[in-house]
């Protein structure tokens, strides 16, 4: 293993395994902490996914922590703290006392800090972070519900959450090249500086602090600078040309594609699917329960699975949405609906179903618990950041593709299955 990531969320962690792959990484997604013994993949990247963005502080550090000693033990040569590229944080954390508890556990005394990522139009100037044309605190995430960001400055944002102290590497130094910004980051550590933000508008300056970054034991920030990290591990020959490292194993099976979001980019190509898939709608609102709900649709899988992919889905439109959630409650209506898909995805695999694409954060977490999936073999992008992989864990080998569910073109859902017949 060359690089060990922890990342503190789960599409995020899948998002950072694209960008290694496409840089030629073969990358394994853990799913949280491993056990102390779980052997480490056979791969040059392993990325844990954590659920500690939001967590009490305590218990963030204490995932990181534990995390960051099972790659060690693993034998990764460099770390990567990965957070969101709008810097999804409170003054109380959690990426300042994370990346505090990660330097002084790695004896660095240092970390660059860089979240932009400008192919998603998340660019840092000056040290202020803009998404669009809009700064951070004017971009909307100054409304987010759990980490309000209401201030772009992210020197100062960062200073609100470390015990040390942050410096900038600025626009001017970073378009100056590698040189230039690895002097800059020496010059801040020497005058006692633990975090550099360093600004990035291009992808290429972000390969030139990726360069820069060579040999730093811990590099923080969004997926957008671990861009430039492949390319310093096969320039010391210790990446293997053979191969493609986004291949994945061969799967017979059926296919099947479950949806539990209701974001506009799902419902969107649920309705694209519909004139070419058969669709079983999930109704929480008739039927309040999640076994029977699951019971329902696998007696209708039973006569639809086929040649061709099937599709269930609870997904709704707002108006809909707000009716269960008025039935039930807001929390009940979404558990219930993310176990009966939980089940129905079991149920499948039960009947065969080998190739599954599930739409939505919270549904892939569901299914992915269980199922015992504990790790993802990472393959071919289906569309931008939304990889094929192939789980592994206790059942028979199974491809998953696990969708935001914002993520993804209105073809998504059969476009992912073209691209694994090639
Ligand atoms: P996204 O990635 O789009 O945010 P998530 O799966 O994270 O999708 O969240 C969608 C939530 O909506 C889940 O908790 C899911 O169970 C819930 N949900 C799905 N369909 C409905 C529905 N018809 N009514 C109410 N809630 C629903």
């Amino acid at each position: 293993m060359l690089l060990g990531a922890i990342a503190d969320d789960f599409t995020g962690a899948t998002d950072l395994c694209s960008m290694l792959v496409r840089g030629g990484m073969r990358t394994v997604q853990v799913i949280g902490v491993p056990q102390s013994g779980q052997v480490a993949p056979d791969a040059d990247a392993v990325v844990v996914a954590l659920k500690s963005r939001t967590a009490p502080v305590r218990q963030a550090i204490d995932e990181s922590l534990a995390a960051l000693r099972w790659l060690q033990a693993a034998g990764a040569r460099q770390f990567f703290f990965k957070y969101c590229s709008t810097f999804d944080s409170t003054d109380e954390g959690n990426i300042g006392p994370v990346a505090d508890a990660l330097v002084q556990a790695l004896g660095c005394g240092f970390a660059l800090a860089c979240p932009a990522f400008p192919t998603n139009a998340r660019t840092v100037y000056q040290g202020h972070l803009f998404v669009g044309g809009a700064l951070l605190n004017e971009s909307g995430m100054e409304n987010h519900p759990l980490t309000p960001m209401t201030d772009a400055n992210l020197v100062r944002v960062l200073s609100r959450q470390t015990a040390g102290t942050v410096g900038l590497v600025p626009f001017a130094t970073v378009d100056q090249g590698v040189q230039a910004i690895r002097s800059a980051m020496i010059r801040l550590k020497e005058q006692g500086r633990r975090y550099a933000i360093v600004d990035a508008i291009t992808d290429n300056h972000l390969l030139a602090i990726g360069q820069a970054a060579d040999g730093h034991a811990l590099i923080s920030g969004g997926s957008g600078v671990a861009m430039g990290l492949p390319e310093n591990f096969r320039r010391k020959g210790l990446l293997s040309q053979a191969g493609d490292p986004a291949a994945l194993p061969t799967i017979e099976g059926g296919s099947a594609v479950l949806a539990g979001s209701c974001s506009r980019a799902t419902l969107a190509q649920l309705g694209y699917a519909r004139d070419h898939l058969p669709v079983f709608e999930l109704d929480a609102l008739a039927i309040p329960d999640a076994a029977a709900l699951a019971t329902a649709a696998l007696a209708w899988a039973d006569g639809s699975l086929g040649d061709k992919p099937i599709v269930i889905a609870a997904s709704a439109p707002p108006d809909k949405v707000a009716a269960l959630q008025t039935r039930l409650g807001r929390e009940h209506a979404g558990s219930l609906i993310e176990d009966a898909i939980a089940r129905v995805a079991a149920g499948l695999i039960a009947r065969g179903v080998r190739k599954l694409v599930v739409a939505g954060g919270e549904t892939s977490g569901s299914v992915v618990g269980r199922l015992g999936v504990h790790s993802l073999r990472i393959g071919t992008e289906i569309d931008p950041g939304v990889p094929w992989t192939f789980a592994e864990g206790s059942g028979p080998g199974l491809l998953l593709a696990l969708k935001s569910g914002n993520f993804g073109a209105t073809d998504f859902f059969l476009k992912a299955f073209r691209i694994l017949e090639g």
